[in-house]
């Protein structure tokens, strides 16, 4: 089995060059973080994530999670292996340090995340939903609250679950009915949740689950939703896990991928009691769980850009050993020397690379949100992240099913047994386009709320930011067709910004009609602004001098290679859009 190495050398170089982190933390007042301080902590996440936890992906793949007894069992391994995370300090990462956090930012969050789930997209959900949750606590959670649980979450010593979705309450939640009545200090919860992400295990003494659900007074729709506190099990008068709450898993889903990562069915007050308390206002839940919603969006960009990593590191070992071609003499010489391997291989690192820049630019985006001081600038950062995060989700998880499973061709039909791990990451990454709100809301949240609900001002300003690194771009010979390709991907999303501005308001489906292929073209736009800053920054710093010479070369050709073979596909996204919705929508049910 492949091994996983974290990329250091790609991430090092979006986190200095592309994003200038040393100067971003400068600027914002915190000297004591920079790039030596990330690449320690890289380096050490890394060792984590080689030696501890990728090791269990296939195990986890194998032996998934089961329901008994007690609860939730988790795969043999896995408890040993949180300890090791929780013992090294990795929950608190982010975390605030009013709370025991070590309050580092999230760019840095970002790039231990992708040892995380390159490592074992399973274990490292169950950190990540509570970093949300955290999140979500710390923003709109009462000081009693806060201070009764955040501590023991920001240690890991207790997990949390992010509950929504309910059997007939998916992607609409307005649909939701659990309910929640109030008594004395606390609230009392019945419903059943559907599809909780590390519902129930035994790797912590303590589970919090944040739950959405109805007052009895409830406006309908989502305006009528409330956030709730659950504890699995309820706390004495010192704080610690006493009598068991009503909150219990009673089946848990047989699934596709991320075997390990138990996804239950969650029923809640069968026997009378789930206590529960009100995080933030009343009916105003939503607004809460979007806090750990829009984090978990682009944590799950993430797992897009994660897979299509570790699916590469893999299908590229195996392209350089194995032998299928033979020269005249009659040696062999492996795959990697065919020009259509080398086709998949450099969509993969070019697809990989380019997701890389677009998700960590977009997390560093979130702290400049944080450290501006300007309320303007604040405003201004976001906005960007706003407009970024559906891309970043969208767009990344969408081509990561495309890159998994060039990751399977490559490897022949040993990619399509099980046997190489190859087809796990294809089944695991499938996932990342459903949950967290499907590609489809996406493309809505992104059409709808990030442009034209600003006239798609907020739009233009990231085009004509684009416009000026192809504008740089051309002022280097040997980058002035990949600045020309560049410029006219920009033209392509100030026609497909015109398009919808004009036709939006014609009928309802023309936006929900065009959103996800204008969500796609976006995507690859940002990717070639990515690799067209790849390209600037590699080279001005060949221009410089010696250095790290074959990566920065291999940056340049790598570029070239998103120019020629993925940037183009804005152009028929551009096509798909501007046809409208009509033959979208031409046929009736009965025609189908
Ligand atoms: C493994 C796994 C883990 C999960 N973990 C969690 C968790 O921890 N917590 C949690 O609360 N939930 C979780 N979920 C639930 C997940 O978030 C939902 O499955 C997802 O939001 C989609 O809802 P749905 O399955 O009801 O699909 P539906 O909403 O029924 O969607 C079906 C199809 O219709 C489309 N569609 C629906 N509405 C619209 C619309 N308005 N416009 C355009 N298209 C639309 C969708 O895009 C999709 O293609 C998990 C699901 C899985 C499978």
């Amino acid at each position: 089995m492949t091994v996983y190495n974290f990329p250091y050398q790609d991430a090092g170089f979006v986190i200095d060059e592309l994003i200038d982190f040393d100067l971003m933390c400068k600027e914002a007042g915190l000297e004591e973080i920079n790039s030596e301080l990330v690449s320690a902590i890289l380096d050490e996440a890394g060792k984590l994530g080689t030696e501890v936890i990728a090791p269990l992906n296939s195990i986890g793949d194998q032996q998934g999670a089961t329901l008994g007894e007690d609860g939730v069992q988790e795969t043999p391994g896995f408890a040993a292996a949180y300890r090791q995370f929780v013992d090294s300090g990795w929950p608190s990462l982010n975390a605030s340090e009013a709370y025991g956090g070590q309050g580092m930012p999230k760019l840095l969050g970002a790039a231990v995340a992708e040892v995380w789930q390159s490592s074992s997209l399973a274990f490292s959900l169950c950190p990540l939903l509570s970093g949300g949750a955290i999140e979500a606590i710390t923003a709109h959670g009462s000081d009693e609250l806060k201070d009764t649980y955040l501590p023991k979450l920001v240690r890991g010593e207790w997990t949390a679950t992010m509950k929504l979705t309910e059997s007939a309450a998916g992607s609409d939640l307005a649909a939701l009915a659990s309910r929640a009545v109030p008594e004395g200090d606390h609230y009392l919860l019945s419903g059943q949740k559907i599809f909780i992400t590390w519902g129930d295990h035994q790797m912590t003494e303590n589970i919090i689950h944040l739950v959405l659900a109805r007052l009895p007074d409830a406006p309908t729709g989502v305006k009528g939703i409330s956030l709730f506190l659950v504890p699995k099990f309820l706390l004495d008068e010192n704080g610690q896990p006493d009598k068991r709450n009503d909150v219990f898993c009673v089946s848990l889903e047989h699934k596709l991928g991320i075997h390990a990562s138990p996804t239950c069915v969650m029923n809640f007050g069968d026997n009378g009691a789930a206590v529960g308390y009100l995080v933030g206002e009343p009916h105003d839940g939503l607004a809460a769980m979007f806090t750990m919603m829009n984090d978990a969006r682009q944590g799950t960009g993430m797992q897009g850009l994660s897979l299509s990593e570790r699916s590469y590191q893999q299908a590229l070992e195996y392209a350089k050993e194995r032998l299928q071609g033979s020269h005249s003499d009659g040696t062999r010489f492996p795959i990697i020397e065919f020009p259509d391997v080398r086709r998949m291989l450099m969509l993969m690192k070019a697809a990989t690379e380019a997701m890389r820049g677009l998700a960590y630019i977009s997390a560093a985006e979130i702290d400049r949100s944080h450290w501006a001081k300007d309320p303007q600038a604040v405003q201004k950062h976001a906005a960007r992240t706003g407009l970024y995060t559906p891309i970043v989700k969208g767009w990344i998880t969408e081509l990561a099913q495309e890159i998994t499973s060039l990751g399977i061709q490559i490897h022949g039909g040993m990619g399509y047994v099980e046997e190489t791990g190859s087809a796990q990451h294809f089944r695991d990454v499938r996932i990342t386009t459903i949950y967290e709100g499907t590609t489809g809301i996406q493309g809505l949240d992104l059409v709808g709320r990030k442009i034209l609900a600003n006239n798609g001002e907020v739009l233009l300003d990231l085009l004509d930011d684009i416009q000026a690194t192809a504008e740089a771009m051309s002022d280097i010979g040997e980058l002035a067709s990949q600045a020309r390709a560049l410029k006219n991907a920009v033209d392509s999303g100030k026609q497909a910004r015109a398009w919808l501005l004009e036709h939006a308001g014609q009928n309802r489906n023309v936006a929900g009609g065009v959103s996800v292929n204008f969500m796609m073209l976006l995507g690859y736009i940002c990717g070639g602004w990515v690799m067209g800053q790849s390209a600037l920054k590699a080279a001005r710093l060949l221009e410089r001098g010696p250095g790290n010479e074959s990566f920065l070369r291999a940056k340049l050709v790598t570029a070239q290679f998103y120019t020629d073979h993925l940037l183009p596909r804005a152009g028929s996204c551009l096509a798909t859009v501007m046809a409208g919705a009509d033959s979208i929508m031409a046929l009736d049910v009965e025609q189908f």
